[in-house]
């Protein structure tokens, strides 16, 4: 990077450059006290790949830079640790440089997370305004899920669910679950598994999804309508009776 720069800059514009550079570098989280050591420490081959003059280098600061931690290896020797913030493509060299010094372990971490610095691309609130949907809910007491589908948007269905569950409505596999178990439902968890706009496909798709599931509190009356030879099929492919090899092997036995 520093070499890079240098070459591409006229001679009398050298310290210009490298000082710009330093400032990206700060501009990226680096330690001044580590860029000074990185950036000035090393001789700056100029244009015409001569050795620099000494007026051509910058000033060299020699404050030690202080490790994060030290401690002793099983010989009794100190081992110093630093840690880098990572830049893609560059703290890895920086790391190859120290990693024939036994005494020196560079490690990497992370100062700006993508993640923090944008939102999440799907807020709950909008997966609550999705219409047409087959959705699951995670009982937050206990491994069961329930899996239900809706032509409204998620966000009335499970406002309905909440009121079944408040007035005890016994009809529904997730208000029962709700109320004879005392358990709670994990609302905001709530998590979008089909999309369809026409009833029997949701249906359909609500049954495959509650046969697949080894840990549901739908009631068996749920898939009753799934075909058996569709259940079958699903059931193969899951892997429920072995692998399809093992399968067609008993099978033509
Ligand atoms: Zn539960």
């Amino acid at each position: 990077m520093k070499s890079r720069a240098v070459k591409l800059s006229h001679s009398d514009y050298v310290e210009e450059s490298v000082a710009l550079l330093k400032n990206i570098l700060i501009d990226n989280s680096y330690p001044e006290k580590i860029i000074n050591r990185f950036l000035f420490h090393t001789a700056i081959v100029n244009n015409n790949n001569q050795r620099p003059t000494a007026q051509q280098l910058p000033n060299i600061t020699n404050t030690p830079l202080e490790p994060n931690r030290v401690t002793e290896d099983q010989n009794g020797q100190l081992v110093s640790y630093f840690s880098l913030p990572y830049i893609d493509n560059l703290t890895y060299k920086l790391a190859n440089v120290f990693r024939q010094h036994n005494n020196i372990k560079i490690a990497n971490k992370q100062v700006k997370a993508l993640s923090k610095l944008y939102s999440r691309t799907k807020t709950p609130l909008q997966i609550m305004e999705n219409w047409n949907v087959v959705y699951r809910l995670q009982c937050r007491d206990c491994d069961l899920s329930y899996i239900g589908q809706t032509s409204r948007n998620l966000k009335g269905r499970i406002t309905s669910h909440k009121s079944d569950c408040r007035r005890g409505v016994l009809s529904c596999a997730l208000s029962e679950h709700v109320n004879n178990l005392d358990h709670r439902i994990d609302w905001d968890g709530a998590e979008i598994l089909d999309r369809a706009d026409s009833f029997c496909k949701r249906t359909f798709l609500e049954m495959v999804h509650i046969n697949s599931q080894v840990n549901t509190m739908n009631k068996r009356s749920d898939t009753q309508s799934l075909s058996v030879i569709y259940g079958y099929i699903l059931d193969l492919y899951s892997g429920k009776y072995g692998s399809l090899r093992q399968v067609a092997t008993q099978g033509s036995q």
